[in-house]
């Protein structure tokens, strides 16, 4: 995240605060001035534990003058503590010592008066409650000198029933209900706030040689049909898990950020069939009452207001609706279709208008990758129809948290051997066959220029970009480790680029590729995260005909003898052999994206 984005919009940060932390240099009693001394405060302090994490419930009473805004402030007496996310408090956290601020609508205390915040923390060993508090530089003694009504210390810290029936980590009804309140989003959901790992996924990661390295990783829990709302044991790809499951064990496991993919729009994957969904081209009422609404209802369930929700809209499918129609190469009809009867248009804006109203949910719309919007021809029009979806069926830009490039594909992160301003003999690198023409040679540069495009044509300047790294490592054995021979704009493109696909167009089950980039935020100007959208080690479509009822098709670019066709400049595919349908664990790809992994595991 860039400096600038820093200092505007709302936000709240777990990041070091500045010169005018209050506690710094730990509990010492700061010299009570005459303007301090008035401020009397009782602090009760209580925790809901299990293994690892826990609740805080933090009360504030005002036994002195009035106050207008304070800063409570306390140091937890073991190092492993961590505040993870807060309500009704901007909290920061330097080494153990902690400072809360209050907010715009809950600083002031008349005399007498309480106010309750909370957070959700970690801790590892044990988890003491802190024996002393400050409110605005001033130790609390509760006027009789008991620093705290919080239970002693020697409570038991796991109160929590055993790890597999999740507690309850909401805070409880003493919290006000309106917080955080409705709308004030954080800029960066992802900052500061561990995300959730999947365990139907982590449990096939963890079954194979090795996979323990990664397994712990968030990836994102995609609801691909509407049966997925309540879980789909008997599918090839998810698990029993529900929506509801996925964010009672995110609570569990003390998250602050949890990833779910929308993606069942009507006539879904209108240029590709390893993917086509469950809804056909006219069944928009049928997506929004059985699939959109449902899940809204659940996600704005607030139990788990305090969990960053980040819906992932609609992968792929604004992008086709601009490059893939008939008459275009390769073009489908079904493209045609959705396009005319404004199925992906509207059903985006409703999944948007629906889902963005709640105040812990983030949207960011799928926005394709360098390989396939980076002409001009592409990139502007695709930024204009993603304006149009936002306003469509009632939305509004603001429901638009940020996009997402390069979801379930492979483009490299970076090309560190080649710019796209490179010449070679008096020729452009974009006239060599791999970039042809293109204005993009890597997912980073595409990214940040589009969401520069996207701000242009309306879109909020705060407006964040994630980049799905889960298999754009391109680390192995065959990485090039300088750049290309000088001889042409071929040689030097291709003996330096890092990304060994056949053409930028391949998109199934690529051979040769690596996992890239942990899952990681605020890791480059303009970009929120970096994510594991696509769960390493699910089949992007199978490599031949496998019957199978769950709608999955055979599309021929995950065949690896297939000689490819206009839209990938007619080479081979490129895809590994004997994958399983869509969504379904693919171990030789999971095993090859392990070894080919960069960074390195
Ligand atoms: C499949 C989904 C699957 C997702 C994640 C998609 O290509 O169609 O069923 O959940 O990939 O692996």
């Amino acid at each position: 995240m860039n400096v600038w984005r820093r200092l505007s919009g709302p936000r709240r940060t777990l990041a070091l605060a500045g010169a005018g932390v209050l506690v710094a240099g730990g509990l010492v009693t700061i010299p009570v001035t005459a303007a301090q001394a008035a401020t009397q405060c009782d602090i009760a302090y209580t925790t809901n534990d299990w293994q690892g994490g826990f609740t805080a419930n933090i009360s504030i009473k005002n036994l002195g003058d009035p106050i207008n805004g304070w800063t409570l402030g306390w140091t937890f007496p073991n190092s492993s503590q961590r505040v993870q996310q807060g309500w009704s408090a901007e909290f920061s956290q330097s080494g153990s010592q902690v400072t809360a601020r209050s907010l715009s609508y809950n600083g002031s205390l008349a005399t007498g008066a309480s106010t309750t915040l909370g957070f959700n923390g970690a801790w590892s060993g044990s988890n003491p409650k802190p024996t002393s508090f400050t409110l605005n530089g001033v130790v609390c003694n509760g006027g009789g000198g008991n620093p705290t009504t919080a239970p002693p210390t020697t409570a038991p810290p796991t109160t929590a029933p055993p790890t597999t029936a999740p507690p309850t980590t909401a805070p409880p009804t003493t919290a006000p209900p309106t917080t955080p309140p409705p709308g004030t989003k954080v800029d960066n959901p992802y900052a500061g706030v561990k995300g959730y790992v999947n365990p139907e996924w982590k449990a096939k990661a963890d079954a194979e040689p090795g996979g323990s390295r990664v397994s712990n990783n968030p990836t994102a829990v995609w609801l691909d049909r509407i049966a997925a709302i309540n879980g789909t044991p008997n599918s090839s790809s998810n698990g029993a898990f529900g929506v509801r499951e996925h964010l009672d064990e995110a609570l569990r496991q003390g998250a602050g950020y949890i990833q779910f993919v929308i993606y069942n729009l009507p006539g879904r994957d209108c240029s590709a069939l390893s993917s086509n969904g469950e809804l056909g081209p006219d069944e928009l009422p049928r997506y929004k009452a059985e699939y959109i609404d449902p899940i809204a209802a659940i996600q704005s369930d607030s139990k788990y207001r305090n969990i960053r929700i980040i819906n992932v809209i609609e992968i792929d499918s604004l992008p086709n609706i601009v490059t893939n129609t008939s008459g275009q190469p390769g073009g489908t009809v079904m493209c045609d279709t959705v396009k005319a009867n404004g199925a992906y248009v509207n059903g985006v804006g409703y999944a948007l208008a629906k889902l963005g109203a709640i105040g812990n949910v983030y949207n960011y719309i799928d926005a394709g990758h360098h390989g396939w919007l980076g002409w001009d021809s592409n990139f502007g029009p695709t930024a204009d129809i993603l304006k149009t979806a936002a306003v469509a069926s009632g939305s509004t830009v603001n429901n638009v948290h940020g996009f997402i490039t390069n979801t379930a594909n492979y483009s490299a992160l970076t090309e560190p051997y080649f710019k796209v301003t490179d010449n070679v003999n008096g020729q452009t690198v974009r006239q060599s066959k791999w970039i042809d023409w293109n204005f993009y040679v890597d997912e980073l540069s595409f990214a940040q220029a589009f969401r520069s495009k996207l701000i242009s044509v309306g879109f909020n300047s705060n407006i964040g970009m994630l980049i799905d790294t889960s298999r754009n490592g391109w680390g192995g054995s065959a990485r090039p480790t300088g750049p290309g021979a000088t001889t042409s704009v071929d040689t030097y493109v291709n003996g330096g680029r890092i990304d060994r696909r056949a053409h930028a167009g391949n998109w199934c089950n690529q051979a040769g590729a690596g996992l890239g980039e942990r899952p990681r935020a605020n890791p480059a100007t303009g970009i929120d995260a970096y994510v594991w959208v696509k769960p390493p080690g699910e089949s992007d479509g199978s490599s031949k005909e496998i019957p199978n009822n769950e709608g999955k098709g055979f599309d021929r670019m995950c065949d690896p003898t297939y000689g490819g066709n206009a839209r990938n400049g007619n080479n081979p595919s490129g895809a590994l052999p004997d994958a399983p349908i869509s969504g379904a664990w693919f171990s030789a790809q999971f095993q090859e994206l392990m070894r080919n992994a960069y960074p390195a595991l």
